[in-house]
């Protein structure tokens, strides 16, 4: 039977961010989710008087709210082994931790914690087909994943055969997760985790780039210099208008559309290879 180590989560949710260096908290604590001038405080326990503690201590923080859950209410789905394409997604906690030997190289050890990237969004799961078709036509040699959350389609890029990887989110726990689950795939030689804005980091030379992001970012990358000079793009996160608008722009930046994929006409994802190519 498998045990997530997530069970249940004690949510405190606080306006203010933590100084910086505050040292986590002992026991129970499994993450700090931090956004605007807002702070999600994530524990597998009742945590009150660790955040009373934090608050007498750090008197910019208030607390706002709090609330309980399951680790399957937060995601959205139960975490188990799941199969998209030809990759096999395990959590490490499957089997009791232990992951059998296996023949496949896209067997990914994926531990989602308290970010986006399980694989069970259809945004996600079309992002890993539209990379399956990415590399059966033009294998890339390198990726830039940008808001790459849990890391899971930079992972799936380096399972691939991709050689470099340059992996960003904005968000410190999504960087965090990423770079632990790299770890423990041991691709630490091939992908790189890094902490920063899409948008500063969209010039960064790749051959491959894979972006499911909100549109609002989406567009400030659409709009950069360094985005007409991928040869192959997967563009993820868009809503069907948002879609429409983006297979404009990706024409007029020189793309023309090879695949899309569409989720309840509500999610769509798009390869778009540069006519240059
Ligand atoms: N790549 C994963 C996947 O496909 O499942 C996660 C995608 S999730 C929809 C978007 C991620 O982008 C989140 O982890 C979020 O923190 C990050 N993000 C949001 N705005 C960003 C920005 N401006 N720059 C970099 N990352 C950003």
């Amino acid at each position: 039977m498998a045990l997530s180590p997530y069970d249940e989560l004690h949510i405190y949710y606080l306006s203010g961010r933590l100084d910086a260096g505050s040292q986590p908290f002992a026991g129970g604590y499994l993450g700090n989710w931090e956004e605007e001038d807002t702070s999600f405080l994530f524990f597998s326990r009742p945590a009150a008087e660790k955040v009373n503690a934090l608050l007498a201590g750090q008197p910019h923080l208030n607390l706002l709210d709090s609330f309980q859950m399951t680790y399957e209410q937060w995601q959205g789905a139960r975490i188990e082994p799941m199969q998209i394409g030809g990759f096999e997604l395990r959590p490490p906690w499957w089997q009791g931790g232990e992951n059998p030997p296996c023949e496949n190289p896209r067997r990914l050890i994926l531990d989602p914690g308290l970010v986006f990237g399980s694989g069970t969004h259809p945004t996600t799961a079309d992002c890993l087909m539209a990379l399956e078709t990415a590399f059966s036509q033009n294998r890339p040699e390198t990726t830039l994943d940008l808001g790459t959350g849990t890391g899971i389609l930079a992972l799936a890029s380096a399972s691939l055969g991709c050689r470099r990887v340059l992996a960003v989110d904005l968000n410190p726990l999504a960087s965090a997760t990423a770079a632990r689950n790299v770890s423990a795939n041991a691709m630490t030689d091939r992908i790189l985790v890094v902490q920063g804005r899409a948008e500063a980091l969209i010039d960064c030379p790749a051959e491959l780039l894979v972006a499911n992001l909100h549109y609002a970012v989406l567009e400030k990358v659409m709009a950069a210099p360094g985005f007409g000079k991928k040869p192959q793009v997967i563009l993820s996160g868009l809503l069907r208008s948002e879609a429409k608008a983006a297979k404009e722009r990706l024409q007029q930046r020189g793309f023309r559309i090879d695949r899309s994929w569409e989720h309840e006409q509500t999610w769509f994802t798009l390869y778009a290879v540069s006519a240059s190519f």
